[in-house]
């Protein structure tokens, strides 16, 4: 008999749903990825290197191009300066970057705090490391940080805050003020936190992603994590990054260089290209994403799904309780892809204790107008 480390983890719903999709022939908009290409320049890139020779082992670090085109990024962004080769690793993928993170400071019998919903890859990278997960349900409605419940959670072994936004999958955002007001909660406790930013170029209605890169206390204890997946349309390549501190990203190296020692080379080098010639890719994807949620939430407005279009990310949350709410959402996203058509993500599987009145299922549009149109259709003819 094996006696297994994740005796509580089975396939993700990202598989089980994409596959249910494959299997009915619904449209996917479940798992999240586009169902559109990169842009070209970048994949034409990919092809060059790969010619010219770039196929071996990168650097440990991330190849130097990339690291620097990252660190250039954040400056015009955030207006900060990290430094491209103490502070920026290129990992292959944020999903690596988070779990090199957690091991390089979880230990046996520390605690993380974590909100639900939460993203699934965090507690099995907790446990791997003999760490516990403390789990905090945001705002039932506003999906924000409930700060009573969070210094509820607070112990002499909390050791790590993981925080996500753009939120996956509210699309929540947590503001500046919010930033500070944790920096405020943690200023005297031995608490690391970790920053999942993967859609940090994915929000709407003018806003400004509040970064952890900028916010000097916050930082100075943080790892920060993107996907270079979600912001060039490209998450088969599964490549990312973690910015840190120095000394916390030199203990971060040690995981990551025997976990997976380097990226993909040719990607980076890919990226690196991309990144120096087209700055504009990041500035334009909030107003690419905001046509998709606009056009998406419009057509949806002749359905009986009740929704608020999301602030951030591209996944849209509806409510289905007028029209199945004898349904669990687990039910109803296959319902709705067997019968309907549509592959969606039940909201319950995020939440160590699912709220049983919630009737919330998760939509990603990140997808051509095309298909966006024919989704709709169906879910209006419901
Ligand atoms: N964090 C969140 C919140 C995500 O939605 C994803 C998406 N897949 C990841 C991390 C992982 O990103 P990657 O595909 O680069 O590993
Ligand atoms: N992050 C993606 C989502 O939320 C899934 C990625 C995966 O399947 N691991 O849909």
């Amino acid at each position: 008999m094996i006696s297994s480390k994740l005796p509580n983890v089975g396939t993700t719903i990202f598989t089980t749903m994409s596959q249910l999709a494959v299997q009915t022939g619904a449209l996917n908009l479940s798992q999240g990825f586009p169902d559109f290409n990169g842009p070209q320049a970048l994949l034409d890139a990919v092809g060059r290197h790969i010619s010219a020779g770039h196929n071996q082992y990168s650097p440990m670090t991330g190849l130097p191009a990339l690291r620097q085109q990252v660190a250039a990024k954040v400056a015009r962004q955030y207006g900060v300066t990290v430094d491209a080769d103490h502070e920026v690793t290129i990992t292959p993928g944020a999903t690596a970057a988070i779990f090199c993170a957690i091991h390089a400071v979880i230990r046996p019998g520390d605690e993380v705090i974590v909100f639900d919903p939460c993203y699934d890859s965090y507690e099995p990278a907790v446990e791997l490391a003999g760490g516990r997960c403390v789990h905090v349900q945001l705002g039932a409605d506003s999906f924000a940080i409930d700060w009573q419940k969070l210094s509820d959670a607070l112990s002499p072994r909390t050791r790590m805050i993981v925080i996500n936004s753009p939120h996956n999958p509210s699309g929540a955002l947590i503001t500046r003020a919010e930033l500070d007001q944790l920096a405020a909660l943690i200023a005297d406790r031995d608490i690391y936190v970790l920053s999942d930013e993967v859609y940090e170029h994915l929000v709407y209605d003018g806003a400004r992603h509040a970064s952890v890169l900028a916010h000097e206390a916050l930082y100075a204890r943080a790892f920060v994590v993107s996907s270079f997946g979600k912001t060039y349309h490209v998450t088969g390549w599964k490549t990312g990054y973690v910015i840190a501190p120095p000394a916390l990203s030199a203990e971060l190296r040690k995981v990551h260089q025997y976990v997976n020692f380097c990226g993909v080379t040719p990607l980076q080098w890919a990226l690196a290209d991309f990144m120096a010639e087209h700055p504009e890719h990041v500035e334009e994807l909030p107003a690419f994403y905001q046509a998709k949620r606009d056009l998406f939430c419009g057509l949806l407005q002749g359905s009986r799904f009740q929704f608020k279009p999301v602030a951030g990310t591209y996944f849209q949350l509806v409510d289905y309780s007028a029209i199945r709410p004898d349904l669990d959402d687990v039910q109803m996203s296959v319902w709705l892809t067997r019968e309907h058509g549509v592959a969606t993500i039940p909201v319950s599987v995020f939440y160590q204790q699912p709220i049983p009145e919630q009737r919330l299922v998760r939509l990603c549009f990140a997808k051509r107008e095309e298909t966006l149109r024919q989704a709709a259709e169906k879910l209006c003819a419901i």
